[in-house]
């Protein structure tokens, strides 16, 4: 198992790219260095339909967008892990980035430790059925008379974390805030986690060289790094890990802090998610209800959840508002 020898904050100095992705950009800032060096990078792409989380193989900087950005469903392997050992055995420098679970998966199928294999892991809260994804896309997809051609589960157009888009074929966007999106609620109350997630034996048990995540409360650690565009997590946890991170510091700006501070607001990094006492009753019903039947029985009605909304935030105002006057 690696230990966490280093722990960072780091943005991409790339704003595109930062855009682009969930936190600071810290993935695809190690991806180049492989790329411009002549390897490949695994990663998690949406298919093209979107129905789905896919691994692709990417050899070039052209393609690399498709991995950028978490998809928050479980990501298929497919045929991955053997497509990783012919890389490994043709001497191909490899960087290979999932969840913990699949890094551990990869490295229980190689057998072996590969000087050319480096492992990127992110800090997981768990992965999604992608049944429900599934159902979600084409309930989507019927309710705005749309074709999926892109989803991003993080996009930064109102703000670093808060709104998922969605593309149709003449390329319209839909907007729904993470509070409002029913998928994402969904994920967030952790309904919908695969079983391992709640006893997830690889938060205790990790291979990767670096581990990545969203460095929540950076405002408080490491303040100078803070400007509102998501900031990255990066724990070190091996010699390898640290001669990489080596590479790519001209490509970034970051700052060091102590492990217990970095990981202070993400529980995710050390501990699983709490199995709703609904979870079971819920993938009963998933199979069985339409999409919207679903989300009143488990979230209530949508028009009552913005109703609700709207109230707080007119007490909100109203509140505000007393205090001005009582000064
Ligand atoms: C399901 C899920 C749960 C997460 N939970 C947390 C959490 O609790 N705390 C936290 O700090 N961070 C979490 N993350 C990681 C976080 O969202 C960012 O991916 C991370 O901060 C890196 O961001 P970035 O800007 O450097 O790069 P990005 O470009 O955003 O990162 C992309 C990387 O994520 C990988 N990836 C995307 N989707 C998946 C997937 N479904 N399965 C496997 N790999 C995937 C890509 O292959 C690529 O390596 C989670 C990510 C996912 C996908
Ligand atoms: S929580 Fe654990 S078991 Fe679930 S996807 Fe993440 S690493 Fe795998």
């Amino acid at each position: 198992m690696n230990s966490v020898i280093a722990s960072y904050g780091c943005n991409s100095r790339d704003n595109d790219i930062r855009y682009e992705s969930s936190s600071g950009g810290i993935f695809s800032v190690l991806a180049e260095y492989y790329l411009k060096n002549g390897g490949v990078v695994y990663g998690t792409a949406m298919s093209e339909d979107c129905k789905e989380a896919v691994y692709r193989r990417v050899d070039q900087i052209a393609d690399l967008s498709c991995l950028r950005g978490s998809k928050y469903l479980q990501s298929k392997i497919g045929d991955t892990f053997r497509q990783v050992l012919d890389d490994l055995q043709c001497g191909v420098q490899v960087m290979f980035s999932g969840c913990p679970c699949q890094i551990n998966g990869l490295k229980l199928f190689l057998g072996k430790e590969y000087e050319n294999l480096f492992c990127m892991d992110i800090i997981c809260h768990g992965v999604p059925s992608p049944e429900l994804w599934k159902r979600y896309a084409e309930y989507f997809e019927t309710k705005n008379h749309a074709v999926l051609k892109k989803v991003n589960f993080r996009s930064k157009k109102h703000s670093w974390n808060d709104f998922g888009l969605m593309h149709d074929s003449d390329m319209k966007q839909w907007f729904s805030p993470n509070k409002e999106n029913p998928y994402m609620q969904m994920f967030l109350k952790n309904y919908v986690l695969r079983p391992s997630c709640y006893e997830c034996g690889s938060k205790s048990y990790r291979t990767a060289d670096i581990s990545i995540g969203d460095f929540w409360g950076v405002e408080n650690v490491l303040p100078e790094l803070n400007d509102y565009k998501g900031t990255s997590l990066v724990l070190i946890r091996s010699e390898k890990g640290a001669n990489i991170f080596e590479g790519i510091k001209g490509q970034i700006i970051y700052a060091s802090c102590e492990y217990e501070q970095a990981v202070k607001r993400n529980s995710a990094e050390y501990q699983s998610a709490v199995r709703p006492v609904q979870r079971d009753d819920f993938f009963i019903d998933m199979r069985k209800l339409s999409f919207a039947r679903l989300e009143r029985k488990y979230l209530g009605s949508p028009i009552k959840r913005k109703v609700k909304k709207i109230a707080k935030r007119i007490i909100g105002v109203m509140n505000s508002q007393t205090l001005f006057d009582s000064m």
